[in-house]
């Protein structure tokens, strides 16, 4: 409504559902960095998001009949289309989520490259013939789509938490209905404005906001979806696993980390101080891969926070809109809350703060970008997810120590580790269970990899062509009688 976008049609109110605009605005936006109501969205339950399944279950035969190169057209036109409106989608963002504007125009060109790729990867998707037990018989694979694909998003990062899942869904001939995050609808929306633009036919991407509990219910029951697709904390992916199980979908799940980052005494300092910052701070430390716990080796320990905490010092917190931010607020209270719980439990428990470790000054949502020493396994913060702006050091001897330290937790998404040696890079990348690890570099996310966790931070990958998988099944022909 206030926001100056230079194509003001691409903020929505309304949900996207077999083609067409529905709905009416009942549920309020609000700017994390101002508190300003920016939009009103649909709220829908159960009834709206069965309609919006049997949409996409009515449009999956036609989609996945047309052939690969019609879908990766049509995908590719949604592509240009983003890139066209990039800085309008970047100011929805930055709206509804408070990151700078800088990192949201970075998060929209990482969400379209997805869509760019799976455009191209839609050609792609072979199958094969295997040798044969019969002298008279072939055996076929065919890889078919899986079917209409249920996705639940999270809000720290509206746009590319969407185009991971639905890129790959439609490049193999799925259909998709999207329920974004309550905070962060409008970057979604936007999204379905221009896949209608791209030409997308209709019920193919649907998308719908409202009731989470009611919705959910929907996509991880009704009959003819094949897979739910969720980015999100661990406890709600526990919980819709569970409900999928009813009618045995597929499920993939993208959850919690607890990422740890390790700087050991042949580390190049500057590389690893840079590495955290980005790791550490990024998105206000609102990300799954975040570093939760940076482990400093003893020889190095004290000249490493000594760097880090100059480079925490000229992080500039504010509005993201303005020039110069580099942290915006948090998403809410509740994320403020937790911070100040993990920060207080880790000073009860003996840890020292060396920079922040207040609310900032400007109120609301906005906190401090913080760096503590002297944290420990018995800290709050070693064993969950922080999703703040608070960087604890933990001081280690050993190799095998911090291996050990790093791996004890039930998470396994992404760890980072600072080395020069080529042993240990070898010892240390093969030794840390995670689903990705980060070495000599604190930014590990690219649509050209697979993406994802072990242990209950999910399991199924997203990006490069492993990504493609979840949205294929296999099917074995066997033709006898030849
Ligand atoms: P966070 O705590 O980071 O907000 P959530 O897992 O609660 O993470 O949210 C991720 C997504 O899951 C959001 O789209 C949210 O609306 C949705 N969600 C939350 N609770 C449920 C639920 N019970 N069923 C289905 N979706 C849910």
């Amino acid at each position: 409504m206030s926001l100056d976008l230079i194509d003001p049609t691409l903020l929505k109110e309304q949900c996207y559902v077999d083609g067409a605009w529905v709905g009416t605005g009942e549920s309020e936006v609000t700017n994390p960095a101002t508190g300003a109501v920016i939009a009103r969205v649909p709220r829908f339950g159960a009834d709206e998001a069965t309609a919006a399944v049997d949409a996409a279950a009515a449009a999956f035969k036609p989609w996945g009949a047309r052939t690969a190169k019609e879908r990766s057209k049509l995908i590719r036109q949604w592509y240009e289309r983003i890139m066209a409106h990039r800085d309008d989608l970047a100011l929805i963002l930055t709206s509804e989520q408070g990151k700078p504007l800088a990192e949201a125009k970075g998060e929209i060109d990482y969400a379209a490259s997805y869509i760019e790729f799976y455009a191209e990867e839609a050609k792609r998707i072979a199958g094969e013939t295997l040798p044969s037990h019969r002298a008279d018989a072939r055996i076929l694979v065919l890889r078919q789509p899986t079917g209409v694909v249920g996705a639940i998003t999270p809000w720290n990062f509206p746009a590319a938490m969407i185009t991971r899942k639905a890129a790959p869904a439609l490049a193999a001939g799925c259909t998709i209905v999207v329920k974004p995050a309550g905070e962060t609808p409008l970057t979604a929306l936007a999204l379905a404005e221009l896949a209608d633009r791209a030409g997308i036919p209709k019920g193919v991407f649907n998308v719908v906001t409202g009731d989470s509990k009611a919705i959910g219910g929907v996509l991880t029951s009704h009959s003819a979806i094949r897979l739910v697709n969720f980015t999100g904390s661990t406890d709600v992916g526990k919980l819709l696993m569970r409900q999928a199980a009813g009618t045995v979908k597929k499920v993939a799940l993208e959850l919690g980390g607890n990422a740890p980052f390790i700087v050991f005494d042949d580390a190049d300092l500057d590389a690893a101080v840079e590495g955290a910052m980005v790791s550490k701070f990024r998105n206000m430390g609102q990300t799954c891969v975040c570093a939760n716990r940076i482990y400093a080796q003893a020889g190095i320990h004290d000249a490493f926070v000594e760097k880090l905490t100059a480079a925490v010092a000229k992080l500039k917190v504010g509005n993201g809109v303005e020039a110069g931010v580099t942290q915006g607020p948090l998403i809410n209270d509740k994320a403020i809350a937790k911070v100040e719980e993990h920060l207080a439990d880790a000073r009860a428990k003996g840890a020292s703060i060396v920079l922040g470790g207040h609310r900032h000054a400007l109120g609301g949502a906005y906190f401090e970008p913080t760096v503590l020493t002297g944290a420990t396994a018995a800290m709050q913060l070693a064993r969950e997810e922080t999703f703040g702006p608070l960087a604890p050091v933990f001081r280690f001897e050993t190799e095998e120590e911090v291996i050990r330290a790093a791996n004890d937790t039930e998470f396994g998404l992404a760890a980072y580790f600072y080395s020069r040696d080529v042993g240990r890079i070898f010892r240390v990348g093969e030794g840390l269970e995670y689903g990705m690890v980060g070495i000599n570099s604190g930014l590990i996310s690219t649509e050209l990899a697979p993406f994802g966790g072990v242990k209950e931070s999910g399991n199924g990958r997203e990006g490069s062509h492993h990504g493609i998988e979840e949205f294929v099944e296999k099917k074995y022909l066997l033709v006898a009688g030849l």
